[in-house]
């Protein structure tokens, strides 16, 4: 298939309507959702009439400081956070993307992948449509831009409609704020509400969204709800009011479960769910589902700490941080080459030897994608002296890759896609090794099945995938301009 794609984001979206400090909120909101994508930045302010835009790559203390904030005034603005897959770390792909259109400014941040965006490009290419860079969410823009209402909501909404696959969405013309979400409701996306007094001492509200309530958090605002999977939101001046997508015959929800396996910041309610609790209470099912006599519970810090904590509550077997994590580091995935993840391990994670020597460890971590950070951190265990070790993990056997936003690697490298429970459990040199089943993940988040996606677990996609699952290298493949 030609002009195949794959863009993989990663990534938090921040929006606010009708505030003085505007750009200086989105800027700390992207500070709270930072963990949703590092490697580029963006917001857009709007001043008056006009769409003021600083974006660049890196993190948001990096792309942005108090003179950058100071140059995009306004009362209204969006902002996003990305991660990308290797290559495809490009200027152009920055978001949000913005274009000047017959009906004013637009600025575009999208959270999710759209599994169509590869046969919309192809159609607009043919109509002429010249794309800059490589991902899908610049798709959505020239859509857009087709539509000839002089309305906006129209323009964006016919849009929305051609679109498959998870979409949260904040976009903002010269007139509004709006916040749109897929008929899945893939990816979280949420509405909150920040007052604050005019110099006349008026009260006034600023509406905010976020793709996660720890952004709230931070800065003060109420967490009203989510936005409605197919719901488009409209802030303007006139206050709140929504339109609603079409249901796709035969569409369900499909609600994320990985947001509240590993994605989502613990300190955020996801899906209506704490998403701390909900991980605590999968160590609870996982102590349940495969207990093991043992003498400590250690997590793998930070992801496996939740989790730790309920299966050690639930097993009566004590917790210990057993296991030191250097916080100076990022994420061991964030880095593209193979060998810089394995240092990234021993820079990352100190056992300790005076807790772990001579004991037999359950050691704990959220999820195990292509077994080479488990095995480095069995092997760690076992050289500070632990008698067993015994690998739980919080999730299933991640088997599929995701075409939806979540950078899951294709299948090859999945090691539950190619390898026995066995084989693994000796590829990471462990015990004995468990995971939770797809049951007792979702018990843990307290939802029918039918309300969430588990495809990377259970291998049943909730959308048609357009070709998409056929191209070597599944969604990570990327578009050949
Ligand atoms: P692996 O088994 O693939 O070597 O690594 C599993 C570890 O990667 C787990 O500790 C988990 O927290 C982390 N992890 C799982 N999925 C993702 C992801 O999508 N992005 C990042 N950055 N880390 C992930
Ligand atoms: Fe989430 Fe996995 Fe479904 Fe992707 S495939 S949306 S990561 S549950
Ligand atoms: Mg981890």
């Amino acid at each position: 298939m030609k002009g195949t794609s794959a863009w993989h984001d990663e990534c938090g979206v921040f929006g606010v309507w009708n505030h003085p400090d505007a750009s200086r909120l989105t800027y700390l909101g992207l500070y709270a959702i930072q963990h949703r994508g590092q490697e580029s930045a963006g917001i857009v302010a709007l001043d008056g009439e006009r769409h003021l835009i600083k974006k660049g790559l890196g993190l948001v203390s990096e792309v942005f400081d108090d003179a950058a904030i100071a140059q995009l005034p306004g009362r209204a603005a969006l902002g996003h956070v990305r991660y990308s897959t290797t290559g495809m770390n490009l200027i152009t792909n920055c978001q949000p993307l913005t274009a000047n259109l017959a009906n004013g400014p637009v600025a575009i941040a999208h959270n999710g992948n759209l599994v169509n965006a590869h046969l919309i490009r192809e159609e607009l290419r043919e109509l002429g449509s010249i794309f800059h860079g490589t991902n899908d969410s610049e798709a959505v823009l020239h859509l857009i831009a087709r539509e000839r209402s002089p309305d906006f909501l129209k323009c964006f909404c016919a849009s929305l409609e051609r679109l498959e696959g998870a979409f949260s969405m904040g976009a903002l013309s010269h007139r509004a704020l709006f916040a749109a979400r897929d008929v899945h409701g893939f990816r979280p996306l949420v509405l909150g509400a920040l007052e604050w007094q005019d110099a006349d001492g008026g009260r006034q509200v600023a509406h905010v969204i976020a793709s996660e309530t720890c952004a709230f958090d931070l800065i003060g605002a109420k967490y009203l709800r989510e936005v409605s999977p197919g719901e488009v939101l409209i802030m303007d001046d006139s206050g709140l009011r929504s339109e609603h997508l079409t249901p796709r015959p035969g569409s369900r929800l499909a609600q994320c479960i990985f947001e509240h396996v590993y994605f989502a910041r613990p300190d955020s309610v996801i899906f209506g769910r704490s998403v701390y609790d909900t991980r605590k209470r999968a160590g609870r099912m996982l102590a349940r589902e495969q207990g093991i006599p043992a003498d400590l519970v250690v997590p793998v810090p930070d992801s496996g700490v939740p989790a730790a904590i309920g299966y050690a509550a639930e097993s009566g077997i004590p917790f210990e941080l057993g296991i030191i994590r250097n916080h100076y580091i990022g994420r061991t995935f964030i880095q593209p080459k193979q060998s810089e993840r394995d240092l990234g391990v021993k820079i990352k994670l100190n056992p300790q030897t005076e807790i772990l020597k001579g004991q037999r460890v359950i050691v704990i971590d959220d999820s195990l994608v292509r077994g080479t950070t488990s095995r480095k951190i069995v092997g760690l265990v076992r050289q500070a002296g632990a008698r067993e070790v015994h690998l739980r993990i919080a999730a299933p056997p991640t088997t599929g890759p995701c075409y939806y936003g979540v950078d899951t690697p294709e299948k090859s490298q999945l090691i539950a896609a190619n390898q026995s429970l066995d084989e693994i459990r000796r590829f990471v040199g462990a015990d004995t090794l468990g995971y939770l089943s797809v049951e007792g993940l979702l018990e843990a988040a307290q939802a029918p099945r039918s309300d969430f996606c588990a495809a990377c677990f259970d291998g049943r996609y909730p959308t048609p995938l357009f070709g998409l699952d056929e191209t070597p290298g599944g969604s990570r493949r990327e578009i050949v301009p």
